[in-house]
């Protein structure tokens, strides 16, 4: 007892637990783990109909240099003794910076030709959660996740409210039009079009065409273990592409898109978010360990290769369990993914 009490105090004489400090609840339940020095993270940058034969030579290496870059920042931080929560929110910036990837600048667009963004972050030793919504001028949603869970009583804000959050944490506002990139434009108006053709041949609501939907994907996702034994994850995204304006996905709801737990582990989801809302998948692994003692791969397997695709939906997740062990699971035909554990080794898929 005395050893664990001596290294919370020196967690918090180090890493600066008061500047984190939980404004959600008063008793946070500190499900902190044994420090065991073991420390790694994982990433995906969206699952998907993504096949080799798609695509380039350039494509791939821009793809697998923009993963390498973002996750060595988490890995740095976490090397470096910094807090899970911290790599998190670094690596999905570097993500949401690039317009590679369906989040922050590269963030598809709504039927109604705008952006409109979703985020959230959870910590696994507290449980406390930020989530935004639809939000159209806050360059690096992740953050202004953090900064509800961290700088508000809340743990989701949408719209024009959540906008206003981020102008007073002093979080950086851009203009709607930054979130405008060609290729994403083009591929809504390629999705209009099919989507057209499909509705007036079908009379289905064209937004659930399996056919069509997986040129939609591309969120961005993080999980990470730190050197203290606690775990943190956190998802961005634009959404859908031709989504309706005011549709919001898995993303940024708790339990679905990311969800957090010491006591099990940390998970961020990527893929049909209607069907991964109803699904809790990230939640639902978590309680899979929790109340069936299944292991993390067990776990996911049974959401992701049998939950999810049972009831129409598809998509991945990537995860960490409380002892480090890493599992990217997904039932499309890839997922931008990579690892890094504490001895730096570093391993980058995309194709199944
Ligand atoms: N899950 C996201 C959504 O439905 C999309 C994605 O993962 O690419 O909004």
């Amino acid at each position: 007892m005395r050893k664990i009490l001596a290294s919370f105090l020196f967690s918090c004489l180090f890493f600066n637990c008061g500047e984190t400090a939980p404004s959600q609840n008063s008793m946070p339940p500190f499900n902190t783990n044994e420090k065991t020095n073991n420390f790694s993270i994982i990433i995906h940058g969206g699952a998907g109909t993504i096949l080799k034969k798609n695509m380039t030579p350039e494509k791939e290496s821009a793809y697998k240099a923009k993963l390498e870059e973002a996750i060595r920042v988490g890995y740095i931080i976490l090397k470096n003794g910094g807090s899970s929560l911290d790599a998190v929110e670094k690596t999905i910036t570097i993500m949401e910076d690039s317009p590679l990837f369906n989040a922050g600048k590269g963030a598809v667009f709504t039927n109604a030709e705008t952006n409109e963004l979703d985020a959230s972050i959870m910590d696994g030793k507290t449980l406390n959660a930020g989530a935004s919504a639809s939000t159209t001028t806050v360059k690096n949603p992740i953050k202004l996740a953090r900064a509800i869970m961290e700088k508000s009583p809340h743990v989701m804000m949408a719209g024009r409210g959540a906008e206003l959050f981020a102008e007073e944490q002093g979080l950086q506002i851009v203009a709607p039009d930054y979130f405008y990139t060609e290729r994403r434009f083009n591929a809504l108006q390629n999705i209009k079009k099919t989507e057209d053709t499909e509705v007036k041949q079908s009379n289905k609501q064209s937004f659930y065409n399996p056919d069509i939907k997986d040129s939609k994907f591309g969120t961005v996702g993080c999980a990470a273990l730190d050197k203290h034994g606690n775990l943190a994850a956190g998802t961005s995204t634009g959404g859908m592409t031709n989504k309706r304006w005011g549709r919001v996905g898995d993303s940024p709801i708790i339990g679905a898109g990311t969800y957090a737990n010491n006591n099990t582990c940390a998970v961020s989801s990527t893929g049909w978010g209607e069907y991964f809302i109803r699904a809790m998948v990230a939640h639902d692994i978590s309680a899979l360990m929790a109340y069936k003692n299944l292991s993390l791969k067990e776990a996911a397997q049974e959401v992701i290769q049998k939950k999810v695709p049972q009831l129409g939906g598809d998509g991945g997740i990537v995860a960490i369990d409380k002892d480090g062990n890493m599992v990217a699971e997904f039932n499309t035909a890839g997922m931008y993914r990579a690892t890094m554990n504490d001895k730096g080794e570093l391993s980058i898929g995309i194709y199944k």
